[in-house]
């Protein structure tokens, strides 16, 4: 394979750590920014640097912000009675995408003895202070559904139940517009069990 002159060479190896990119996106990546104008190189690495130094977690629900309180926590119109919990920041977008307009926490993680993640590791503590005021009605436990997800929905569930509020888990079964020759046990059995009245 021919040499790449250093810097070039230099910025293929940095976006070869990105998630997803191969040697040939890589190449792609590096050629494009290298035909592109000065300035646009340079809002590129102002963008990477800012994340760096001007995010901070929400003070509140451990959001992703710019500011002491996210967006979330500092707008006035959502429902206070509720909070989802969710692992990361990211599960926020597609909760968002429904009309659910409650709280979020975000705890960082989920309780993995495989991988030496506990409860003390996660945001949980403030979590339980949030519950102080009483004026949160439901908790709604919206942790992925694997075996670290449901392992820390039902640590929750069992410390946050005695504190008063309602303890939720989002249903799992079959996703919409599918069919059930594709469903697995595992899956199958959790839509019987959360089955509804109609
Ligand atoms: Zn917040």
């Amino acid at each position: 394979m021919a040499e790449f002159a250093e810097p070039l060479a230099r910025l293929i190896a940095e976006c070869k750590r990105l998630p997803g990119i191969g040697q040939k996106s890589a190449q792609r990546i590096a050629f494009y920014l290298l035909r592109s104008p000065r300035e646009d190189a340079q809002r590129l690495a102002q963008a990477l640097l800012d994340i760096k130094d001007k995010l901070v977690l929400c003070e509140t629900c451990n959001n992703i912000s710019d500011s002491e309180q996210c967006s979330c926590c500092r707008d006035p119109h959502r429902d206070r009675t509720k909070i989802c919990v969710i692992e990361e920041p990211h599960n926020i977008v597609p909760v968002e995408a429904t009309n659910f307009r409650g709280l979020y926490h975000v705890l960082h993680g989920a309780i993995s003895p495989l991988r030496g993640v506990g409860p003390e590791q996660l945001r949980i503590k403030s979590l339980v202070d949030r519950l102080v005021s009483g004026e949160v009605e439901e908790i709604i436990l919206c942790t992925n559904p694997t075996v670290e997800g449901e392992a820390t929905a039902v640590y929750l569930s069992r410390l946050l139940k005695p504190l008063g509020p309602r303890i939720t888990r989002i249903a799992m079964g079959i996703p919409v517009g599918s069919d059930l020759e594709f469903a697995d046990e595992v899956t199958m059995s959790r839509s019987l069990e959360n089955r509804r009245e109609m």
